[in-house]
């Protein structure tokens, strides 16, 4: 019913709900209305206002189309449907009790149109039995509304259950329907995402790398403005988060995607929570791709993030702009991963328009490249959890070197305040993003294996790793076939030749039952994170003064904020915090 006000453009739309919508539910909107004439077409099965040719079945752009919800529900409850269109001087009313339609009456509802639905399966007991408790059936109900909120930021939503006020949106765009679902705790944990890739516009809230649930829950999709269920962009966000995340946890996120329609079947399963892309992987990759750039933390990020504390003027302009700016550069991802390949028919004049911003924004871009810049996080009160406040600190700004405490930190002062880098963290990071750098140039040496691996397999893996031989040609991984569904392996790059390729290949191959195409990467960042955290100074390891200076002056060089694992690299303390210890401030 709220989907039908929505296709029906209205701005305002109240749900009410009395015990768990068994015994009333009633939605009041002011869309367009329904004619009088129409009314009762509207109780019949398989009448839409929706679709009127065949065509129109590529294209839609409704939430309904198939005419199967007034009908089905005037079925199996009493319904009263009033409504009124803006060129009618009196509104109408029709009333259905278990599909036994009544004579349409005048009725004075305002424009738009107002449907209580009562006694729901009062005439189909079996059905009935169906139902869960009332508690968990509101409960469903108001995880729908919320979507609905999340999905709509512009039209206001009100949700009334058993008399009381339980949500309520204001229609003032996306941040604000976040805050009315989640609260403002939940946006600060958030970064902002707004960016076109391969032609998918892709705008929503991700949740920072701590920022994790423990199920999957709090995932929340809409493909086209639809909630939709999707294994190839969940599975895409899991995997751009799974350096950062502990077992047992999933992402939090809240995301649209926008697309042409014809690249999105929504006419696959009744509920219509489930679609099917014209092409997987240029999906996975682009979101993939996208969401990793943030969670890295790499400067390009900033083209597409905002974070929601600091609304400053520049990140918030320099949203959207050119992502292909890192396409072009990653000359790896363009080479080797077939998904960067595959593109949208649009995708061209898309980046053509996302050009012009680009130069728009090109000095700020470069004096970007200039600072060094990493983040840090900022303490504040509440220690144990920290507000995540991304500012910027750089190490070409002045600073001093007070020293190394607790055989673990180095403390610099810099225009006034202290900072803490971890030495292990930094030096950790400084090392993944070299090992990183030089496989993206492909500027590594590949060395022969003394003792060839051998590789068992079942045949949808071995499908898998044929369809890759060239991939992984490229990377240093030298596989052959070796008899059926066995393979060898030769070769390694050097920077992984301590591998454990068990554990490796069977990483590579846990997904290749999802999807296709998409974790070679993946593994092998995370193999990257394990050999920089391997040969990283320790936390503990006492640093002479020269060891101090050359692991800043690479630090310097290094434009990374968090180490792989996602734990931060640098925290200040502001001097006003210490001046507070001592009550010089108050
Ligand atoms: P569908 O949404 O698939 O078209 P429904 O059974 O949900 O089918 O609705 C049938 C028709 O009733 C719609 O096509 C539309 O013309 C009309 N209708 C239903 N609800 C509304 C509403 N809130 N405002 C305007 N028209 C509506
Ligand atoms: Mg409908």
């Amino acid at each position: 019913l709220v989907e039908n006000s929505i296709d029906a453009l209205s701005t305002e739309i109240l749900i009410e709900i009395f015990d768990g919508g068994l015994s009333s539910i009633r939605i009041v909107d002011n869309g367009c209305g329904i004619e009088k004439k129409e009314l009762k077409k509207a109780l019949m099965p398989h009448a839409t206002s929706k679709i009127s040719s065949i065509k129109d079945l590529d294209n839609i752009t409704s939430l309904g189309f198939r005419g199967e919800a007034l009908a089905s529900i005037a079925s199996v409850s009493k319904i009263k449907i009033s409504s009124k269109t803006k060129n009618d001087e009196i509104g109408a009313e029709i009333s259905s009790h278990g599909g036994e339609i009544f004579p349409i009456i005048e009725s004075g509802v305002k424009t738009g149109t107002e449907i209580t639905v009562n006694n729901l399966f009062y005439n189909a007991p079996v059905r009935a039995k169906f139902l869960k408790s009332v508690k968990s059936e509101e409960n469903e109900i108001s995880a729908f509304v919320s979507r609905f909120i999340l999905g709509n930021p512009n039209i206001s939503f009100k949700y009334i259950v058993d008399g009381k006020l339980l949500l309520q949106s204001f229609g003032d765009g996306i941040e604000s329907a976040f805050i009315s679902v989640y609260g403002t705790d939940t946006l600060k944990n958030c970064f902002y995402i707004d960016t076109i890739k391969n032609g998918i516009k892709i705008n929503g809230y991700i949740g920072k790398h701590y920022f994790t649930k423990p199920n999957r829950g709090h995932q929340t999709l809409f493909v086209n403005k639809r909630f939709v269920i999707d294994q190839t962009v969940s599975s895409s966000i899991s995997n751009a988060y799974s350096p950062y995340l502990m077992k047992r946890q999933y992402p939090f996120y809240v995301l649209n995607l926008q697309m042409p329609t014809d690249f999105v079947d929504v006419n696959v399963h009744p509920n219509k929570t489930q679609i099917r892309f014209l092409n997987n992987q240029v999906v996975y990759g682009s979101i993939f791709s996208i969401i990793s750039k943030v969670l890295d933390g790499s400067s390009e990020i900033l083209n597409i993030v905002s974070d929601n504390i600091l609304k400053q003027g520049n990140l918030k302009k320099n949203t959207n702009v050119l992502n292909n700016d890192y396409v072009k550069h990653n000359s790896f991802s363009n080479n080797i991963n077939a998904f960067d390949n595959l593109t949208f028919s649009d995708v061209n004049k898309k980046e053509k328009e996302n050009e012009d911003a680009f130069l728009e924004n090109k000095a700020f871009l470069e004096n970007l490249e200039k600072n060094k810049n990493f983040s840090y996080i900022n303490t504040n009160k509440n220690a144990n959890e920290p507000d995540i406040k991304q500012e910027t600190f750089s190490l070409s700004q002045d600073y001093k070197v007070i020293g190394q405490a607790l055989n673990t930190y180095l403390i610099l002062e810099s225009l006034g305040d202290l900072y803490f880098i971890d030495q292990h963290a930094a030096h950790e990071r400084i090392l993944y993003d070299k090992i990183l750098e030089s496989f993206e140039k492909q500027n590594f040496a590949v060395q022969p294996l003394l003792i060839p691996f051998i590789l068992n397999v079942n045949s949808k893996e071995s499908d898998f790793i044929i369809s890759k031989t060239e991939f992984f040609s490229k990377i240093g991984v030298e596989i052959e076939e070796f008899g059926i569904n066995t393979f060898k392996v030769s070769t390694l790059p050097s920077f992984i030749s301590d591998i454990n390729l068990n554990k490796f290949f069977n990483e590579l191959l846990a997904d290749v039952n999802v999807l296709k195409n998409i974790t070679v990467i993946d593994v092998l960042k995370e193999e990257f994170a394990q050999k920089a955290c391997k040969s990283a100074i320790k936390s503990g390891d006492e640093l002479t003064q020269m060891e101090i200076d050359e692991l800043l002056i690479l630090l310097k060089e290094n434009s990374n904020l968090k180490c792989p694992h996602g734990r931060p690299v640098v925290v200040k303390i502001q001097r006003t915090e210490i001046d507070k210890w001592f009550k010089r401030i108050v």
